[in-house]
């Protein structure tokens, strides 16, 4: 298998293509990320705190590194009166609790963390799992992205907070260079022949229920994406204004919120959800390359990784890999799948 010299995207993967100096196309393409800049932060800030409300901020909290850091920097740089909500998607990890709780009990925050109260999350992804193509696996995701948007704008409206402090990364934006890949797959469509499979209903169904468990005011029912409809509410994506140095912020939470990293896990990234070994999964079966490829190719292109350190963290990464009897054990006690069903989604 030949990698890319710059970064370490490998060859097998869909579309992807070398120059003469052995550069992959994901490299030539890679536009480095501007920021606003933390004057533009700081004026937002100062606006949301001279609202003078019960809370200043939501920080939304996942258990993992870079909404812990958001946290430290809402407190203890910002000084806001915090208030800090997670969805928890059923599936997550107890140290990713712990984390978030010793984090807000240091930094002295409230927090509330909403769980369906109907295991909604699961019965999403049980039946997303069984109509999806492999083309589709890897939207398991799905349950999570609306059920973490919709607590934390509820609970924004509900207690009337000017300003939502979210902590996502361009790093992790790795969803264009995903779609370029998939344009190349030789896979199904993913949509093929779904309207006659019950599955795909019972899917619907539940995703459904979901949208009417954490119903966000002013939205329809129908909406697969909830929005925040309160124009009185800033909602300020941190990582866009200043940069995301992965050193300094493994470092600062580690020190300052009491953060430790899961048990057995290789990376301090997407350490919160006892899903991301199937993820990773049907995402080596797709692409060839893990989640995490993609993010070291951007995280090497903006300065942020050396291609050793990438290697290294792959290596360890394939070590750990989980292999297909792992996964249908997953599948079958985590989920809630069949054996024969656990079979035919592998
Ligand atoms: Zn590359």
């Amino acid at each position: 298998m030949k990698r890319c010299t710059k970064c370490i995207m490998p060859d097998t993967v869909p579309g992807i293509t070398f120059d003469d100096e052995g550069i992959c196309s994901f490299c030539r393409n890679f536009e480095k990320e501007e920021y606003l800049g933390k004057e533009k932060l700081d004026l937002i800030v100062e606006e949301a705190r001279s609202k003078n409300n019960k809370y200043d901020c939501i920080v939304p909290l996942s258990g993992g590194r870079d909404s812990a850091y958001v946290l430290y920097l809402a407190r203890s740089i910002y000084n806001l009166k915090v208030l800090a909500v997670n969805y928890n998607n059923e599936f997550q990890n107890p140290q990713a609790l712990k984390n978030m709780q010793t984090a807000c009990q240091i930094l002295n925050a409230d927090f509330v963390t909403v769980c369906s109260k109907n295991n909604i999350a699961r019965e999403i992804v049980r039946n997303g799992l069984k109509f999806s193509t492999l083309r589709r696996k890897y939207s398991i995701c799905t349950a999570c992205t609306y059920g973490m948007e919709s607590v934390v704008y509820r609970a924004a409206l509900e207690h009337n907070v000017p300003m939502i402090f979210w902590g996502d990364s361009q790093q992790e934006q790795t969803t264009p260079m995903e779609k370029l890949a998939r344009k190349n797959l030789k896979l199904g469509k993913g949509t093929i022949r779904k309207h006659f499979n019950p599955d795909y209903y019972r899917y619907e169904a539940a995703f459904l229920k979901q949208r009417l468990e954490f119903k966000v005011p002013g939205n329809n029912w129908l909406a697969r994406h909830p929005k925040l409809k309160d124009k009185n509410i800033k909602e300020v994506h941190v990582f866009y204004y200043i940069p995301w140095d992965r050193e300094l912020i493994k470092k600062t939470i580690m020190e300052e919120t009491g953060w430790e990293k899961p048990e057995g896990s290789v990376s301090t990234w997407r350490t919160d959800c006892y899903l991301t070994p199937v993820l990773n999964y049907f995402f080596y079966k797709i692409f060839n390359c893990g989640k995490e490829t993609f993010g070291y190719c951007k995280m090497i292109n903006s300065g942020h990784m050396d291609r050793n350190e990438a290697l290294k963290q792959e290596e360890k990464f394939q070590k750990h890999m989980v292999d297909a009897d792992t996964i249908r054990k997953m599948l079958e006690d985590d989920i809630g799948l069949s054996r024969k069903e656990a079979d035919r989604v592998l």
